[in-house]
């Protein structure tokens, strides 16, 4: 696959990604965030509930005692009644109260003591001893009332009012029950009695498919409060939470496409960038010194390209040569440079004569029919010799290719020198480069910087000079960017070195000033 394929490949991956991603963790918050509010809210209504079925139960325990201490042999005459009428009026949440022997009322608030009701038999009888009827007639026969009976005492539940609060909720539906029991008492809405679960817990929530469901349990009455809160709203809060959401996951997701497709047009561009860059003369050198490092004289250069425009480096050749390698326009810079060298050498050799320059070939022009040609033309422009020139090829071009063999052969036959640059960087061993009849080899900075470091690649630096001095090759070593690494390698025998600790890539100006400097100290 070509570099231009995968990217197109890789961009395409992004774009689903940086769509795909938000607007999926939009839905999934959404979810989350409808999952936890639903169920903090059936537990809040629950207990809004459950408030206000022991505030009845207050009520109730209050005016049930209040109605058993009247005499039992005359309950219902007229102080009786008042009372009973007295604490109607001050509950809120009960309906009437009254006094009954066994099941019939025998006065109440409503019917005063002319009035008897027969309650019938109680259903249940919660743990706190009071008798329960769920379904009692009293005055009008359409009406059903809810009557907790404790002793003689008796009070009728408004049923509406206990549960009232429910109607602004028309997804939600609630219920009081027996703790005891597991029976609902009263209820607002469906609330399946397969949720009432006994249990000893304050509180617990749990879902049932789409639905949420929050149970609260009283510490002091035996009843407990729950709460279903049905599919719809909940749904109807994720849709609306979801669309704002994926709203702002697509608004995202577009964005960072763009970014990405934007980023994507510039890098395969390139090429056509590097073309105009060419032509507009964006190029230029800088040369790194060598120096002999016995006595640290500067013998010659490596010949590095830049790209800039108006001084400003575009792109460092890190960066833009592995992309005009893939490209297949590297010759075009290679041709560049042989170009811009000529004017360069021709002013470096008035201050000495004997100068070496080290130009970087890629593989692609090893290929090349005429980087013979185009070599001669240099040289006989600039007027050096041809074995002032050192053509630096990669470890992997050369072993690479089998016609590499014939180029290289075909230009050491006109006297330029080659060397293998980055050596021991890529597979080739110095078996193949003693093959390929080489002149120089360009020890990495990766070996040089391991230099006194006691680690294996140290170990390594030693035999490589070993192994190219026994190969008759001469030796540069590169990135030497300490004094102590320059001693290592002169006390190892290595004839040459280049980095940062000598000089860095500078202009053809301050070389030209460096090397007359040198000439003028002698
Ligand atoms: P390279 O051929 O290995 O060039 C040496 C690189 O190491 C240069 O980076 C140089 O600036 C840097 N260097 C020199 N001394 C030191 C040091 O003491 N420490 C460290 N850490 N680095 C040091 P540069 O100029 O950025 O070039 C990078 C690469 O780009 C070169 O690596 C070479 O592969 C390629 N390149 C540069 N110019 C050309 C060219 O004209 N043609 C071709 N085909 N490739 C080129
Ligand atoms: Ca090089
Ligand atoms: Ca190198």
């Amino acid at each position: 696959m070509t570099r231009i394929n995968s990217v197109t490949l890789v961009i395409a991956l992004g774009v689903c990604v940086a769509i795909g991603l938000p607007v999926a963790a939009a839905i999934g918050l959404a979810r989350e965030e409808s999952e936890e509010r639903a169920e903090s809210r059936a537990l809040g209504l629950a207990q809004v509930a459950l408030v206000q079925g022991e505030e009845t139960g207050n009520q109730l325990a209050a005016a049930t005692d209040a109605i058993n201490r009247l005499p039992a042999d005359r309950p219902c005459d007229r102080e009786g009644v008042d009372l009973m009428r007295q604490i109607d009026l001050e509950s809120t949440l009960l309906q009437a109260v009254g006094w009954a022997d066994g099941n019939v009322m025998r006065c109440s608030s409503i019917g005063g003591s002319e009035r008897l009701f027969d309650l019938g038999e109680p259903e249940m009888t919660s743990s706190l001893q009071a008798r329960i009827r769920r379904n009692v007639v009293l005055l009008d026969p359409s009406d059903r009332y809810f009557v907790v009976q404790r002793g003689h005492g008796v009070a009728v539940i408004h049923q509406q009012l206990a549960l009232s609060f429910v109607k602004d909720y028309p997804s939600m539906s609630v219920a009081l029950f027996s703790k005891s029991k597991g029976e609902i008492l009263m209820q607002r809405g469906d609330v399946p009695r397969r949720y009432v679960r006994s249990s000893q817990l304050p509180y617990e929530t749990f879902r049932d498919g789409n639905r949420q469901i929050a149970i609260v349990r009283s510490p002091k009455y035996d009843i407990g409060a729950i709460v279903v809160q049905s599919n719809a709203s909940f749904y109807s809060y994720v849709n609306r939470a979801a669309l704002i959401l994926i709203s702002i996951g697509l608004i995202v997701g577009v964005f960072l496409s763009l970014l990405l497709i934007d980023g994507a047009r510039r890098w395969t561009s390139w090429p056509a960038l590097i073309r105009s860059g060419l032509k507009r003369g964006e190029f230029e050198l800088h040369y790194q010194p060598v120096v002999r490092l016995e006595d640290e004289k500067i013998v010659g250069a490596e010949v590095l390209v830049r790209w800039s425009d108006r001084g400003n480096l575009r792109m460092s050749p890190d960066q833009f040569i592995p992309l005009a390698e893939d490209a297949g326009i590297i010759t075009l810079i290679t041709d560049k440079v042989l170009d811009l060298l000529v004017a360069d050498a021709q002013a470096i050799l008035k201050i000495d004569p004997k100068f070496h320059f080290a130009v970087n070939i890629s593989s692609q022009d090893i290929h090349r029919a005429d980087l013979a040609e185009r070599l001669n033309f240099l040289i006989r422009r600039s007027g050096l010799d041809a074995g002032q020139i050192v053509v630096e090829v990669t470890e992997r071009s050369v072993v690479d290719a089998e016609r590499a063999e014939a180029t290289l052969g075909l230009l050491r036959a006109t006297g330029v020198k080659v060397a293998v640059d980055d050596f021991g960087t890529g597979y080739s061993s110095l078996a193949s480069v003693a093959k390929m009849k080489l002149d120089l080899l360009k020890i990495d900075k990766l070996f040089v910087g391991a230099i006194g470091t006691n680690s294996e690649v140290g170990r390594v630096t030693n035999k490589i000079v070993d192994l190219a001095k026994h190969l008759h090759l001469g030796i540069i070593a590169e990135g030497i960017e300490t004094r102590e690494q320059a001693e290592a390698l002169r006390s190892m025998g290595v004839e040459y070195g280049q980095g940062y600790y000598f000089a860095r890539p500078m202009i053809p100006h301050d070389l030209l000033q460096k090397l007359r400097k040198q000439r003028d100290e002698g």
